[in-house]
C-alpha cells in the first residue's frame, strides 16, 4: 500500500498512543506489560485481545486481527486508510496534505456529500419559501415541530411536481449521473429525469461527522408509502444510519445513555424538549451496525417505541443485535394511546425523565409479555411459551443471569428449569454456534517455518538484522512476502537504527501480513539464550531447503534435455547440479 505523506504518518504515530486511542472504544485492563480486552473483532468470552505500548499494536490471538493505531481505526470504525489518517490527524491536531488521495472512492464519496449537501439547501429553501412551503410549515407546526427545530436540522420539502430537483441540479455544474446514483433522481425509460421525492416534507439523514447520507421525505399527501427513503448508495447503508446520530452521539456520551425511538418526529420533539440523547433508526428494527455504532459512545440504551403491538414486537426485535454485543437494553412502556411525541407534549419532560429512570430491562419486559400473552394453564400453552422464550435465554451470554431468569420462569410456569434452557437434542448445536466464525478469521497462509522463526527473529531482536542478511537467508527465502518483510526490517533498521513496530505494519501492504506481524511482535517464542542455536538452524535449514528447490528444477530440466540433443546446455546443467550438491554437504 502507498502510504505517501510519511512525515504525518510519522507524526501521528509519535503523538497517538495505541493505549489511549484503543482505550476510548474498550475496556483495557493491565496484563503484565500490556493490555488486554474482550476483542471487538470476535465474539469471545475471555480476552486474547491484547495491546502493546511499548511497541504500538495490538494483536488478537483469537482471531488473530492485528496492527497498529491506523488498523485498528480503520477496522473498528470501517474506514478508509485515507479517513483513518484524516481522524487521527484531526485528534492530535494535525492537518492531512492536500491531494493526498489513495485513488479510491474517497473523491467521490466527497462529491457525493456535497451533492446531498446541494439538495439538502434547495429542500431547506423551498420549505421556507413564502408560498411553496406554507402547507408544510404548517403541517411541521401541527406535528409541534418548532421552526428552530426546522433550522437546526435542516428540514425541507419537496415539491409536488416531477422536476423541481431535476431542474435546480441542471443549474448547478454536477454530473447528472452522480445525482442519480444517490437516488435524488431517478432515470425516466426515454431519457431525462424524475424527482425520487415529490410533495414531502424532508428529513437529512447524517453519519457521525454530520455529513448527509441520504434523506427521509414523509408524504404530505396519501401517497404511499408514507415514509420513503434515500435508496441505497455508495455513502447511504440503510442498515447503518441512524437519525439524528451526529448529536446524540455526543451526548451518549456526557449522559452515559442513549434513548431509541421510532420515528423522525419522535426524535425531534423529544429533542426539542432537551432530550438530545435521542435516535432512531431507519426502518422498524434496530441492526447490529447500528448497535455496534452507538455502543462505542454507551452501553446504556432506552427503548421508547410504541405500546401497540407493532412498537413491541419492534422493540422485542431489537433484543437480537443488542444481545449480540452483550449490552442489556432497557424499555418503558407509556400509557396506552400514547407516543413519545404525544406523551412528552402533553405529560411533560419530566414525566418523560421519570419514565426513563425507571425503565425495566427489555429481556425482563419480553418474558413477562410472552408469559402474559400465552396461555400459562395448558400444557400446549406452556409449551407453546417455552418455545418463544428459549431462543432468547439461549442469547443471553451471562450464563448466571441466564439461569435465574429461567428459575424464576420455570416456577411461574410449572416447568423444570432445563426444559427452558435447552430444547432437546439442540445442546450440543447451540454450542457448537458460539465458536463459529473465529476459525474461518484465522491466518491461512502458512510459511515455511524456518524463515517465519528469522523474521520474527529480526523483529524482535533488531540487531540481529545484519547477521541474518549477511548469510544469505534471505535471498534463499520461498516466500516472496516473508523477504519483502525482511527487507523492510532491515531498511528501518539501517536508516534509525532500530525497528519501530508500527511503522513496519504501515509498510506491510497486505492485511493478513499485517496481522502476522504483530502476533509475532507479541510472541517473543525465542528465549535470549536459544537465539544464537536458532538462528544457526534457521538459516541452514533455509538454504538447504533452497538448493534442493534449485536442485529439482535442475534434474527436472536435465530431463527435458536429455530428449533434445542440446549436449552443451546439459553438460552445463549436470555441472550446476554436482554444484549444487557440494554446496548441499558444506552446509
Ligand atoms: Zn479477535
Amino acid at each position: 500500500m502507498p502510504r505517501d505523506f510519511s512525515d504525518t504518518i510519522d507524526a501521528i504515530r509519535e503523538r497517538v498512543n495505541i493505549v489511549d486511542l484503543v482505550s476510548q472504544y474498550l475496556a483495557l485492563k493491565k496484563a503484565g506489560k500490556n493490555y488486554r480486552a474482550l476483542c471487538p473483532f470476535h465474539r469471545e468470552k475471555t480476552p486474547s485481545f491484547m495491546v502493546s505500548e511499548e511497541k504500538q499494536i495490538f494483536h488478537c490471538f483469537g482471531c488473530g486481527v492485528g496492527g497498529d493505531v491506523f488498523t485498528f481505526l480503520m477496522r473498528y470504525e470501517n474506514l478508509t486508510f485515507y479517513n483513518a489518517l484524516n481522524e487521527l490527524a484531526k485528534r492530535v491536531g494535525l492537518t492531512v496534505p492536500r491531494g493526498y488521495d489513495r485513488g479510491e472512492d474517497q473523491g467521490k464519496r466527497d462529491l457525493l456529500f456535497q451533492i446531498n449537501q446541494i439538495a439538502a439547501d434547495y429542500l431547506h429553501a423551498r420549505l421556507l419559501s413564502e408560498k411553496a412551503g406554507r402547507g408544510a410549515r404548517e403541517y411541521l407546526k401541527r406535528r409541534g415541530i418548532r421552526h428552530e427545530t426546522i433550522e437546526k436540522y435542516r428540514l425541507g420539502y419537496a415539491p409536488p411536481g416531477w422536476t423541481n430537483m431535476v431542474g435546480h441540479f441542471r443549474t448547478q455544474s454536477v454530473d447528472m449521473k452522480m445525482v442519480q446514483s444517490l437516488g435524488l433522481i431517478v432515470p425516466r425509460k426515454q431519457e431525462g429525469w424524475y424527482d425520487h421525492f415529490r410533495n414531502r416534507v424532508i428529513f437529512p439523514i447524517r453519519d457521525t461527522n454530520g455529513r448527509i447520507v441520504g434523506f427521509g421525505g414523509r408524504a404530505l399527501d396519501d401517497a404511499t408509502p408514507k415514509y420513503l427513503n434515500s435508496p441505497e448508495s455508495l455513502i447511504y447503508k440503510k442498515s447503518q444510519s441512524i437519525y439524528g446520530i451526529e448529536i446524540a452521539s455526543r451526548e451518549f456520551r456526557q449522559r452515559d445513555c442513549a434513548l431509541i425511538v421510532e420515528g423522525y418526529f419522535d426524535l425531534l420533539i423529544l429533542h426539542q424538549n432537551g432530550f438530545t440523547n435521542a435516535v432512531a433508526p431507519l426502518g422498524t428494527a434496530l441492526t447490529l451496525e447500528q448497535v455496534r455504532i452507538m455502543k462505542r459512545y454507551t452501553r446504556n440504551f432506552v427503548i421508547i417505541f410504541d405500546p401497540d403491538e407493532a412498537g413491541i414486537k419492534a422493540a422485542f426485535r431489537s433484543l437480537d443485535p443488542f444481545m449480540e454485543e452483550e449490552i442489556h437494553p432497557k424499555m418503558i412502556q407509556l400509557p396506552h394511546g400514547h407516543d413519545p411525541d404525544s406523551f412528552v407534549r402533553q405529560a411533560g419532560p419530566e414525566a418523560l425523565e421519570r419514565a426513563v429512570d425507571g425503565a425495566i430491562p427489555l429481556v425482563e419486559f419480553f418474558l413477562e409479555h410472552t408469559m402474559k400473552q400465552g396461555d400459562s394453564e395448558s400444557v400446549e400453552g406452556k409449551v407453546q411459551i417455552a418455545r418463544t422464550i428459549r431462543p432468547v435465554l439461549e442469547k443471553i451470554r451471562d450464563p448466571l443471569e441466564r439461569r435465574l431468569y429461567a428459575k424464576s420462569l420455570s416456577e411461574k410456569l410449572g416447568v423444570l428449569e432445563e426444559d427452558l434452557l435447552v430444547e432437546p437434542g439442540k445442546e450440543k448445536r447451540a454450542r457448537q454456534r458460539v465458536g463459529l466464525g473465529d476459525d474461518q478469521r484465522r491466518l491461512k497462509t502458512t510459511f515455511p517455518a524456518s524463515e517465519e522463526a528469522l523474521v520474527e527473529v529480526m523483529l524482535n531482536h533488531c540487531d540481529l538484522i545484519p547477521r541474518i542478511f549477511e548469510s544469505g537467508a534471505v535471498d534463499a527465502f520461498e516466500s516472496e512476502d516473508l523477504r519483502q518483510i525482511a527487507q523492510v526490517l532491515k531498511r528501518a533498521y539501517e536508516r534509525k537504527g532500530e525497528v519501530l513496530m508500527g511503522e513496519i505494519i504501515g509498510a506491510v501492504s497486505k492485511e493478513d501480513l499485517r496481522s502476522r506481524v504483530s502476533f509475532w511482535a507479541f510472541s517473543g517464542k525465542f528465549k535470549e539464550e536459544d537465539l544464537e542455536r536458532t538462528v544457526q538452524d534457521c538459516i541452514r535449514t533455509v538454504k538447504l531447503s533452497r538448493l534442493k528447490r534449485d536442485r529439482r528444477l535442475i534434474t527436472q530440466r536435465i530431463k527435458e534435455l536429455e530428449k533434445t540433443d542440446e549436449t552443451r546446455r546439459l553438460e552445463e546443467l549436470l555441472r550446476q547440479k554436482q554444484h549444487l550438491i557440494e554446496q548441499e554437504r558444506n552446509l
